[in-house]
Formats: structure tokens, C-alpha cells, sequence
């Protein structure tokens, strides 16, 4: 049983680690960044409510995205936080959540990254609207240019992943989300990860702490 967050700046590879390690410990994943582009694509209330922060690189306010989170958590037990939380509310809000559930965090996972190498990896992502899969040109890159290796249909660069909302978001994660290190830092839940390594390098980290945790009984 797993219950994760990983946290960190927008292109760090959470969304990558999430997808590998969800097929690995069967914990459900839950991207808030690709629930809300279902509701736009859609047409929910929600997606309507949220698009123009999303386009500008803004977070979509606290209460739309807890409801969401809330409702998709729903009665799982082992699950993998991906892009949420996001501001200090947002993790509050999780806690006490939690806590009534009895079913606490084991592990937030910080992805550091820097801001050159996440530019490249954000302008470089083409994306798999359907699924969420995220690609690279030069670091992960698919079969054919532009096409999904698992359901064979068009790959898209997401209109948010634009230098100037790039930039955007960037600043967005300084102010509202990296106060969130500190924040599981005090509770002893925060785990750094070098996320400017390979791909396979970063899930084996995340692995192996996960599995020395395990047998040590360390939460
Ligand atoms: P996030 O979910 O944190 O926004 P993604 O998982 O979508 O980030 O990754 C952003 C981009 O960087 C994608 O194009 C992905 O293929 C690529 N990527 C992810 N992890 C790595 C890595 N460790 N090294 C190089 N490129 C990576
Ligand atoms: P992502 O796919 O994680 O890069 O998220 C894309 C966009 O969705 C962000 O730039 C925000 O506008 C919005 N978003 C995703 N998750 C959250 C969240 N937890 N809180 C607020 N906004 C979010």
C-alpha cells in the first residue's frame, strides 16, 4: 500500500515517475492537471471555470481543485498524488482529510530540477491528450515523431507549455508551491529526489527508498 505525493516544479517528471510507478504498486494516480483537462475538454462547469487560470498559468482556485481531489480519492487507500497539492490550503486541506480516513502519507517525493533543464523539458513535451502520457523530443521520445506508442493516435504540445506560460508557471510554483517543502520537511514526509537524472535512475531512487522504508517500517 502506497500513499504518495510527488512534488515538485512543472516539468521536474512527476507525471512520468507516477505513470511507471503506478503500474508498478497498482496505487491509483491521480494527475490534477489531467482531471481538469478532461473537464475542458468536456465542457463541465469546471473545465469552464478553469481554463483561463490554466491558460495563464495561474493555479485554478483551492476549492474547485479540493472538491475534484476529494471526489477522486473517493474510498482508495493506495494512491499516488500527482501536481496536488499545490498551495498550503490544498495540503491542509489533504491532511485533515486523511486523518479521518486514518489513512496518513507515507512519503512526499521533492523532484529538484533546475530552471534551465525544466525550460527544455517543458518546450520540449508533446503530450498525449487522451491518456496523459508525456513524451520528449530528444529525452523520451516516441516511435514516430508525433505519435502515441500505446494507442497509436496524434500526439499534441499542450498550449500551456508555451515559453511565455512556461515562464508563468515557474513563477506561479515559487510563490504558491515551493513553501510546500518546508511544509513536509516539518513533518518529517519530505524525500529529495535528483530529478535531473535519467528517467530509469529516478523511479530506481524512488523504488528503493520506498522498499527500504518497507522493511525498516519507517512511514
Ligand atoms: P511534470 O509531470 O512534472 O510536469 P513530465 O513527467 O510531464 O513532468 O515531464 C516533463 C518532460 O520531461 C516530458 O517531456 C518528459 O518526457 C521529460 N522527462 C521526464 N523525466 C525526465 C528525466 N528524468 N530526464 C529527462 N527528461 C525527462
Ligand atoms: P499540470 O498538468 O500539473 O502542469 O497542471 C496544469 C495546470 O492545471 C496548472 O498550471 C494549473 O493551472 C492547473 N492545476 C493543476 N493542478 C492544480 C492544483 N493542485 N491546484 C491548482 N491548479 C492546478
Amino acid at each position: 500500500m502506497s500513499r504518495l505525493v510527488l512534488l515538485g516544479p512543472p516539468g521536474a517528471g512527476k507525471g512520468t515517475q507516477a505513470r511507471l510507478l503506478e503500474a508498478q504498486f497498482g496505487a491509483l494516480h491521480i494527475a490534477t492537471g489531467d482531471l481538469l483537462r478532461t473537464h475542458l475538454s468536456e465542457h463541465t462547469p469546471l473545465g469552464s471555470e478553469a481554463e483561463s487560470f490554466m491558460d495563464r498559468g495561474l493555479l485554478v482556485p483551492d476549492a474547485l481543485i479540493v472538491r475534484m481531489v476529494e471526489a477522486e480519492i473517493g474510498s482508495a487507500t493506495s494512491f499516488i498524488l500527482d501536481g496536488f497539492p499545490r498551495t498550503i490550503a490544498q495540503a491542509l486541506f489533504l491532511d485533515t482529510m486523511l486523518l479521518a480516513k486514518q489513512t496518513p502519507l507515507d512519503a512526499v517525493f521533492f523532484f529538484a530540477c533546475d530552471r534551465k533543464e525544466l525550460i527544455s523539458r517543458l518546450t520540449g513535451r508533446w503530450t498525449n491528450p487522451r491518456t496523459g502520457r508525456s513524451y520528449h523530443t530528444m529525452y523520451d521520445a516516441p516511435r514516430v515523431h508525433g505519435v502515441d506508442d500505446d494507442d497509436g493516435g496524434a500526439l499534441i504540445q499542450r498550449p500551456d507549455d508555451t515559453p511565455a506560460v512556461v515562464e508563468r508557471r515557474l513563477q506561479t510554483y515559487d510563490s504558491e508551491t515551493l513553501p510546500l517543502v518546508e511544509f513536509y520537511e516539518k513533518r518529517s514526509l519530505l524525500v529529495r529526489i535528483d530529478a535531473l537524472r535519467p528517467i530509469d535512475e529516478v523511479t530506481g531512487e524512488i523504488t528503493a527508498v520506498l522498499s527500504t522504508r518497507r522493511k525498516t517500517g519507517v512511514r
